[in-house]
Formats: C-alpha cells, structure tokens, sequence
C-alpha cells in the first residue's frame, strides 16, 4: 500500500512523469529545469520485477540503479517519489500506478518516455484518464530515434547489420575521414579473432569492481517471495549510478581498449579474470540508460586519439558493436514485433536442459559459460552465442525456453536487445533476418578460440563414442537434418561438401551419436 504520507509531502502537484527502471538518463531534456507542480515518479513494480525469472544480481542492480537515480534528481532539486516494493506491494504494473496517482493529485498531465519494451509500449499508449492529457516522449537515448527506424529496417525482411553500420558511420561522421572509413577498411573482423595464448594469461587486466550495499533491496526480494535464479552477490559489483558507470567506462578505454579488438572472441577458463577479460561490461549501464551510446563511442574514439597503444581495429571491433549491433537489433525488434517473439523457423522443441539452471554438465565449455553467469549475471558475447546459444540450436531446443533463460540470466537482459539476439541471431528462429546463416559449429570452434577442451571430460577429437564431444555429433546431425534449409546457402555450402565426402558408415554412426546424446541431454 502506498505510504499516503509519502504522497501527501507534496502539494501543488498537477503534472507527473513517469521513469521507467532502464530509463536512468541523467542528460534527457526533461531535466533541464525545476517546475514546482511537476513530481517525478520511480517505482519498483512486481511485475516489473517477475514478468521472468531475473537474476539476483540483475533485481538488487535495478533497484539500487533507481534508487541512485531518484536521490541525484531529488539533489537537483527536481521533487521525485520514489516507490519500492513495500509501497506497490498492492499495485499490479505502470499503468495501475499511474491510475492510482491520478485519483490521488489533481492531474491535468501525465508525461512518459518510449518505453523500450513492446508490451510496456502498447500499455502506455493505451491509458486514457479522464481530463489528464497524457503526452509521449523520445527517451532521447539511442542514435536512431524511434520514429526514423522503419527508414532502415522493413518488416518481415533480411537485413545485414553491415550496410546499416557504414550508413550510420556515414552519416554521423564516425571514424571516417574525406568519406572514407578511417584506416581504409570499414571492418577489421578477420584481426578480431585471436586465441589467448598461455603468455597473454598473465596481462588478463582485471576487472573494476563496485562495493553496493544490497541488504535492503535483499530483504525487500525475500519479503515480497519474487523468485529469482543465479547467486547472490554482497556486496553488488555492478556499477548502479551514473559515476560507477563513467568509472567502468574509463578503466575500459585504459585497460580493456588497447586489447578489445584481438581478444573479443577468446574465451579460456585458466584466469581469475576470465569472465571479464577485455570486454568492457556496460551493457547494464548502457541498457538502463545511465551512460549514452554516442557518449560512449566518444570516449572509445578520444581514447584511440589520444593514446598511442590503442590502433584502429580495437576501437573500430568496439565501436561496431555500439553503432552497429545494437541500434541494429532494435531496429529489428521494433519493424518485427509482436509477431518476432513467436518464430520457431526450425520447430525446435525439445526442453531447456537443467544444467542451464546449475551449470552441472560434464561439458567444460559450458559449466564455466553456466557458471560465470550464475556468478556475475555476466557472459561476453561469444560465450553467449558460440557456447550456451549454439548448443541449445544443435540441440533443437524451444526458442521460448532459450528466451526465457536469457531474459532472466543477464543483468543487461531487456527484451529489446536480448530477443533478437536470441531468437534471430543465436536460433536462427527468424529463418535469417538478422543472420545470413546459422551460428552452429562443431566443438573445433571451441577448441579454436579457448582453452575450455582441454579440460573436458568429452575428447574433442571424436564425433562417434560415448566420450567424443557432444558438439561435434550435434553439428553434423543438425546440418543433416536441416538439409532442405541450408544445404544452398552459400555459407554453409563447404560444411555439407564435408559431411558428403565422409565414409557412409562414419555419417552413420556421427548420426547416431547425436541422436544418442539428444535423448540424453540432462545427463550430459
Ligand atoms: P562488450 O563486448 O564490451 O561490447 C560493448 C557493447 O556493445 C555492449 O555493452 C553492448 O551494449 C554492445 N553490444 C555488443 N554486441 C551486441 C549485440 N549483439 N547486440 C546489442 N548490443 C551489443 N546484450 C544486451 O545488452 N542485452 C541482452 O539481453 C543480450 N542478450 C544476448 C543474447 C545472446 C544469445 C547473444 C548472442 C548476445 C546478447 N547480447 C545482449 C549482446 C552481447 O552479448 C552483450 O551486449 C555483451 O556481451 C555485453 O557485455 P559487454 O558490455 O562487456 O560488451
Ligand atoms: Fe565443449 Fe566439446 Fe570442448 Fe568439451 S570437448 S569443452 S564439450 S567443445
């Protein structure tokens, strides 16, 4: 129930803005001034916090995130009520909070930023209030508005990532020089896929922490029985206001940056440091909208300028994936929702394994890529989609199910950015809107790009006894399987003139291998 003294602190009020939890964007215009009859409004929402099962991490990261983010605006001298779950306890979502302050403050106008989320789209758009005009606002975050989307990015169509970036550095002016791309290439991922060697192991910087007290966001979890997954961390080491997320951003361009580019695909499990590496981990500030994409590619680009280890292929592997894969992703889930969060391409069916909830699997690459997100509420890309999102392709698993564990595991994880990844990218479940191909592979990928075989109980090099590695088995069997789909897609085409040189009897037992481990995929 709503503390009515909370509420009743502040007088003269006839406006409200609502702030979503990913929408911490100190720099947004509506804060350039104080109006004395406006209130701010932040609430933690049960809905909010269960619409999935979330990690710990990722609920105790938004709520302090809020938190933080109400105080600096009440420090501005903005007046901001700010809600947790103790108030809302009795309040269903946004839009009945919304209903139920307008019954409390004379309202002429109700003020909301886009939402980044479909589903909280449509919600706000449909409110309607007696006598209270209700007015939509860019969030004033992204490079491409909401509005200039659809001039990208068609519905139901493929697009590629690639022409999308280059327009956006053309246009923006980013890395670019007489109309040129700066360096003389547009993209440098052939020098992005360097193996950690064992003489890298010890230059592994490592990562930048927070200490964020948790115990009250904690106990206000437990009060209000919200189910969550992964381990709890105290204290929080996620950054969760704007200062901690300049602080990661800076460390990164010092310690991450120089190194991005090469190791970005690397993977290994013999360093303390090795969820973190040279990834830079702002994906939550950036999510929630503490840090701004162009800011952060500013920085990137200022650091490349001014610092003599940092060449070309480092800041342009990052800037790629900021103006590019992100704003592309969007583009994606917005040209293609509702419909998007329902394409099975390949009827894939069978249930999410329960090693993606404990990380007990005999599979090295998988335990540590399990582990570590059950530890930090963290993975880097290619762990993400070459380790836990390539197994559940090979393994047809329903992209629901994928979903769901990807949305709740990450602390980054807001639909608009992991469904894409998820279901187009990582299942191929969009039959290939944003990929040109299936991201499958054998266990050789593995092996190529981390040290993970070395130590696993399976023997990468056999695809046919009950020790060879289930990757190696699945691939074939995958590609086998999906014949009619891929076999004339120029990408895949070399791996099916493979499959058809091998001796019948070896296809044979590759296959029944596979067959094998499918139906006994929670023992793996
Ligand atoms: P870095 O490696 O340091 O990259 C810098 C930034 O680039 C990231 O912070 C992120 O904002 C952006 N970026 C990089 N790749 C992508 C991408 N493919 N899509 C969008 N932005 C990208 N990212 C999320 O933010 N939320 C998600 O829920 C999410 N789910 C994913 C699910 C799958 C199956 C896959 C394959 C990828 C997913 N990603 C998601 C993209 C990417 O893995 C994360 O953004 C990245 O790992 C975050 O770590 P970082 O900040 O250290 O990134
Ligand atoms: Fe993963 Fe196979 Fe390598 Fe084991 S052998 S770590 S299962 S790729």
């Amino acid at each position: 129930m709503v503390d009515l003294n909370k509420l009743n602190q502040f007088t003269n009020i006839n406006k409200i803005r609502l702030i979503l939890g990913d929408q911490l964007n100190s720099n947004h215009s509506w804060y350039e001034s104080c109006d004395a009859n406006t209130l701010y409004v932040i609430a933690e929402l049960k809905e909010e916090a269960s619409y999935t099962r979330h990690h710990r991490q990722k609920l105790h990261s938004f709520f302090l995130a809020m938190a933080a983010f109400a105080n600096s605006l009440e420090r501005s001298g903005h007046q901001v009520l700010h809600l947790t779950l103790d108030d809302t306890s009795d309040i269903n979502n946004a839009v009945d909070l919304l209903r139920y302050l307008a019954q409390h403050f004379p309202l002429q106008k109700i003020d909301f930023q886009q939402p980044d989320e479909y589903r909280l789209l449509v919600a706000l758009r449909e409110l309607k209030i007696d006598q209270v005009l209700i007015e939509e606002y860019s969030s004033e975050h992204f490079i491409v508005p909401l509005e200039e989307l659809a001039k990208h990015i068609k519905p139901n169509k493929n697009h590629r990532m690639e022409q999308f970036y280059r327009r956006l550095r053309k246009q923006h002016d980013i890395l670019m020089q007489d109309g040129t791309p700066l360096g003389g290439q547009w993209n440098y991922d052939a020098s992005n896929r360097r193996k950690l060697k064992p003489a890298d192991l010890t230059s592994i910087p490592q990562p930048l922490l927070f200490s964020n007290s948790v115990e009250e966001v904690d106990s206000r979890i437990n009060k209000y029985n919200i189910e969550t997954i992964g381990r709890s961390e105290s204290p929080l080491t996620m950054p969760v206001d704007r200062s901690q997320s300049l602080d990661l951003l800076e460390y990164f361009c010092t310690e991450g940056l120089p190194r991005f580019g090469d190791f970005q695909d690397a993977m290994t499990d013999q360093s303390a440091f090795a969820w973190s590496l040279y990834h830079s981990r702002i994906s939550f500030s950036l999510n929630t909208k503490m840090l701004g994409p162009m800011e952060v590619i500013q920085t990137a680009i200022n650091a490349y300028s001014t610092q003599d280890n940092i060449d070309i292929s480092q800041v342009e592997g990052f800037v790629r994936q900021i103006l590019g894969w992100r704003e592309f992703v969007r583009g994606i889930y917005w040209a293609n929702m509702p419909s998007y969060a329902h394409l099975n391409h390949l009827s894939a069916t069978r249930n999410l394994p329960d090693f993606y909830w404990t990380g007990e699997t005999k599979m090295n690459c998988i335990s540590q890529t399990v582990n570590q997100s059950l530890d930090h509420a963290y993975a880097h890309h290619i762990q993400r989609l070459m380790i836990t999102g390539t197994f559940a392709l090979l393994a047809g698993i329903d992209p629901d199910q994928v979903d769901s564990w990807y949305l709740g595991i990450y602390a980054d994880a807001i639909e608009w950015v992991q469904l894409p990844n998820t279901r187009g990218m990582s299942q191929f479940a969009d039959g290939g809107m944003i990929a040109s191909k299936p991201y499958i592979a054998s266990g050789n990928y593995v092996n190529q790009m981390s040290d993970y075989c070395r130590s696993c109980h399976y023997d990468i090099k056999d695809k046919v006894t009950s020790q060879s590695c289930p990757f190696n088995s699945m691939y074939w069997r995958f590609l086998n399987t999906h014949r009619e789909k891929f076999s004339r897609n120029p990408r895949i085409g070399m791996a099916y003139r493979n499959w058809d040189g091998f001796d019948p009897e070896i296809q044979q037992k590759v296959l029944e291998r596979g067959e094998i481990y499918l139906s006994e995929l929670e023992s793996l």
